[in-house]
């Protein structure tokens, strides 16, 4: 048997003789009855008097209940006290929220945090009415405290008080006490809690737990994930040595990280996991961050089914759906993918549930499609549209949909999805408690609370209690470890940043020393966190990344390092699981190797296309070989309001417009400020309209008007920018010509081509985003486009003398670009023509030197390179081909 996570031996005598101990949480609580109990030599014994604090006072409270003593109240989930604090916050018209249930958590533990520090506000009236998100807060307070009066309800730290109210009031006739309490692994004991103990306790002594490190090593990482397989292969070999020891690693924020904590030790654990043909094995370590049972993919898919029953489906619920092997339809993935792209091609994000029957129905007698439509029959006949339900009855209604649906699908599940399953059958069952906050509800309303309790609701994995331990950084208090590993210690973030409630006056949090409150508040949590990892083992190891803003170990562990930090190079055994992977990989027989070269394209008039093709050549090979030769696409649908390429659209119309009416600089001048701004406002007016027939729906009325104002805003600055320009006169406006460059026809458009005396023009490409010409100089160009319309036009009348990025951006409007002449009055060349110089280049070899490195991309498309080689590190981040190059798993490997 393992040995315990909990030093026993100094609490022992303790707990014989029946003191209570107190925890902070549960967690602490449950590692010391089992630390007793490995003790004992019967197989029955009475259980120690150890509880959790809130847990304690609960009871207490229940005690005096029972007894009559006191009004009884029952105690609030957490999801039950945000629904109170949603409601309350929604109820106040004085202080509008646009996102009340986001508001609801930051207000409940503004709440949670006054009731802990027992602030009275009438201490704190004057800072309070100076700040308008400490007004709301009041307001929003005294609706909460009304509703929890109505129903005779405490959270959990109102209990607490309310005990010692109660106490308090009793303490003349002398209401009995405890003698001894000793409190176990609080770092910080908060107001409530120690009036708390002083009342119910004669003594109360806190358990110090001495400091037991004797080495304290350091290794420096580049990248965060380093250390955690630094971590794993060390854990691995110590194993291999001693099967009996504990290891523990702190990870701070685990929740966050957890997947990628869990990845780097699964890779060095369980390297086969690449592999879903092998089975799951049970692995030594334990992770304590659970994932929220939303997150599930087998609860995602339950509620994506649920979601069926709403009026208006949203699109990626059912493409979800549809792809979910949770759900007896999917099958046929090509199948499936074609009935997608009919059903919400060009829909908005959203489509109504009687729109989709009917199109189903069209499509005939494909099986997934037959399936889905009898779905939605079945939720048309239990929908009641506008009826209101409490959510019990609600609940009923959702599982009977899903039984209909035969969720979770034919496909046989493994066991932890058997424990996914119970958890969110326990969920349901917890739901039914709401019914008494939330009153009746509609279908939309009782869907969004079902969401809700299922994202509070954590489910963790049950797994043996192995050898090592994963802990966040609060959990590792008051425990013991033959080592201990704790990652993330780099000073920018040990100890962490201030970040103080925005519902709390910021004077009153500092001198209290409530959470998070300042740097100094901040500095002292981590100070102690950083001396009970000392003191929960003789082995410490810290790690950090030093990336690239080179940050250095945290301060509170280099003032107590026994040798130097030490480099990853130098630390012992580097990933070497990960090594014998790619070796066994690389060495499989059954493995093929392909070439990343297509068939080259014969018959070039066939691919058509534009710019775009050199941008995707040049951005990654494999992008320009999947969207203009297998002309691969997602499934797009419309966005709520208007989308980037709907913004930019509306610009390049609102110019055109504009200029088709002005023809050049001296019109423009001529122009009186009134004059001007009616034209600009109504190409704007305009330039919307036309964005909004073009869409399915039309967005709210305030985001069209918004969208006009941004517009007509961003044109003002563009034109008072335009009229410093040296004189030009318009030669064309979203000019379209084919050209052929290469050997590849194309079609080029160019947004604006100016005259700017008799023989030369400039070509202008509006971008409404950051821009810099140095995008052009580099072989694999980023910006390729006015490059190839000068390499396109090259002989012709009259010549292309500049070429000029429009940056149209709010408070950034600017032109840059490169021109054969020197100078261009109103235009910044500066930049771009002092990086063509720095290469050497005048303008006739930048020409040639564009030409060349076009001609070479073009070649490449031709000829059918399609490599998965993104330029640039973010290249990949807005490309949606990943699923179809599988770059991820290029780059796991
Ligand atoms: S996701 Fe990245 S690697 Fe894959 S096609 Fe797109 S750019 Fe290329």
């Amino acid at each position: 048997m393992l040995k315990p996570l909990f030093d026993i031996l100094s609490l022992h005598k303790k707990l014989i003789s029946g003191t209570t101990i107190l925890t902070p949480n549960r967690r602490l609580t449950a590692k010391i009855i089992e630390a007793f109990g490995q003790q004992q030599d019967s197989k029955a014994w009475a259980c120690p008097r150890v509880y959790s604090i809130d847990d304690y006072a609960l009871q207490c409270w229940q005690r005096h209940n029972l007894r009559g003593e006191v009004e009884p109240h029952w105690l609030l989930s957490p999801h039950q006290t945000l629904i109170l604090w949603e409601q309350a916050i929604k109820a106040c018209d004085e202080f509008y929220v646009s996102r009340p249930a986001a508001t609801a958590k930051i207000a409940a533990d503004a709440f949670n945090n006054i009731q802990r520090w027992q602030v009275d506000v009438s201490d704190y009236e004057q800072e309070f009415n100076d700040d308008v998100d400490c007004r709301a807060f009041l307001a929003w307070q005294k609706d909460f405290l009304n509703r929890c009066q109505r129903l005779t309800a405490f959270t959990p730290a109102m209990l607490s008080n309310a005990l010692i109210s109660f106490h308090q009031a009793q303490d003349k006739i002398a209401v009995e006490r405890q003698a001894d309490v000793v409190l176990v692994g609080f770092d910080v004991l908060v107001p409530q809690y120690q009036q708390l103990v002083e009342l119910l306790f004669e003594r109360v002594e806190q358990h110090v737990a001495p400091r037991k490190m004797r080495s304290l090593r350091a290794v420096s990482c580049d990248r965060e994930e380093q250390q955690w397989l630094l971590c794993a292969e060390h854990f691995k070999r110590r194993l291999e040595e001693n099967t009996e020891l504990r290891l523990g690693l702190i990870v701070p924020e685990l929740n966050q990280q957890k997947e990628r904590v869990e990845r780097c030790f699964m890779e060095v654990f369980e390297p086969q996991h690449l592999n879903n043909q092998h089975p799951r094995s049970t692995l030594p370590f334990n992770i304590t961050a659970g994932d929220n049972l939303r997150a599930l993919p087998v609860v995602n898919t339950a509620i994506d089914i649920i979601k069926l029953g709403r009026e208006v489906i949203e699109v990626s619920a059912l493409k979800r759906l549809l792809q979910s092997p949770f759900w007896q339809s999917a099958i046929n993935s090509a199948g499936v993918h074609r009935l997608l792209r009919k059903l919400v091609a060009g829909s908005r994000g959203e489509i109504g549930a009687s729109e989709l029957l009917q199109q189903l129905q069209l499509i005939g007698d494909f099986e997934p499609a037959k399936q889905l439509s009898w779905m939605l029959l079945r939720a048309e006949e239990w929908r009641d549209k506008g009826r209101m339900r409490k959510p019990s009855k609600w609940l009923s209604l959702f599982q009977t949909l899903l039984t209909d649906a035969c969720w979770p699908g034919p496909r046989p599940i493994d066991s932890v999805e058997f424990q996914q399953l119970e958890a969110f059958h326990l969920c349901l069952q917890s739901f039914h408690r709401l019914d008494d906050v939330s009153g009746e509800v509609g279908f939309d309303r009782a869907l969004e609370l079902l969401e809700a309790q299922l994202r509070l609701d954590v489910f963790q994995q049950q797994t043996y209690d192995g050898p090592i331990h994963i802990l966040g950084a609060l959990e590792g208090a008051g425990l013991c470890f033959d080592e201990l590993w704790v990652s993330g210690m780099d000073d920018t973030q040990w100890p962490a940043a201030a970040r103080p409630n925005p519902y709390l006056p910021i004077g009153m949090q500092t001198s209290l020393a409530m959470p998070h409150a300042n740097a100094s508040r901040e500095y002292e949590v981590s100070r102690n966190l950083t001396e009970s990892y000392f003191s929960a083992s003789e082995e410490v190891i810290c790690s950090f990344g030093c990336g690239e803003d080179e940050s250095r170990l945290s301060m509170l562990f280099e003032q107590a390092l026994t040798v130097p930090v030490i480099p990853m190079e130098q630390w012992s055994g580097v990933t070497q699981s990960l090594v014998w992977l790619h070796e066994r990989i690389a060495s499989d027989q059954a493995m093929t190797r392909l070439d990343d070269v297509a068939s080259a394209i014969t018959d070039a008039s066939s691919v058509g296309g534009g710019s775009a093709i050199f941008k995707d050549q040049a951005a990654c090979p494999f992008r320009a070989y999947a969207q203009h030769r297998l002309k691969a696409r997602s499934i797009e649908h419309e966005e709520d309001g208007f989308s980037p390429l709907e913004r930019g659209n509306g610009l390049h119309d609102a110019l055109e417009l504009i200029w088709s009416k002005l023809q050049g600089l001296e019109q423009l001048q001529e122009q009186s400020v009134e004059s001007l701004g009616e034209m600009i406002s109504h190409a704007a007016g305009v330039a919307v309209e036309r964005r909004l027939m073009a869409k399915k729906q039309r967005p709210i009325a305030r985001i069209t008007a918004l969208e006009q104002r941004r517009l007509e805003r961003v044109l003002g600055q563009w034109m008072a920018l335009e009229k410093q320009r040296s004189h030009f006169t318009i030669e064309a406006l979203e000019h379209e010509q084919q050209v052929e460059f290469a050997g590849l026809p194309l079609t080029l458009r160019m947004d604006r081509v100016d005259r700017l005396n008799e023989g030369e023009v400039a070509i202008i490409d509006y971008k409404s985003g950051r821009v810099a010409v140095r995008d052009w100089l580099d072989h694999r160009l980023k910006e390729p486009q006015l490059p190839l319309y000068v390499c396109a036009l090259e002989g012709q009348v009259p010549r292309v003398s500049s070429v000029l990025f429009g940056q149209v951006k709010l408070a950034a409007c600017e032109y840059r670009g490169v021109s054969e002449h020197e100078a261009m009055a109103g235009v910044s060349l500066d930049n771009g023509n002092k990086a063509v110089v720095e290469q050497g280049d005048d303008w006739p070899s930048l020409v040639a030197s564009w030409k060349q490195n076009l001609s070479a991309l073009a070649n490449d498309f031709l000829h059918g390179v399609a490599t998965v080689d993104p330029k640039q590190a973010d290249t990949c981040t807005y490309c949606d081909l990943g699923r179809l190059c599988r770059i991820a798993e290029v780059k796991s490997l």
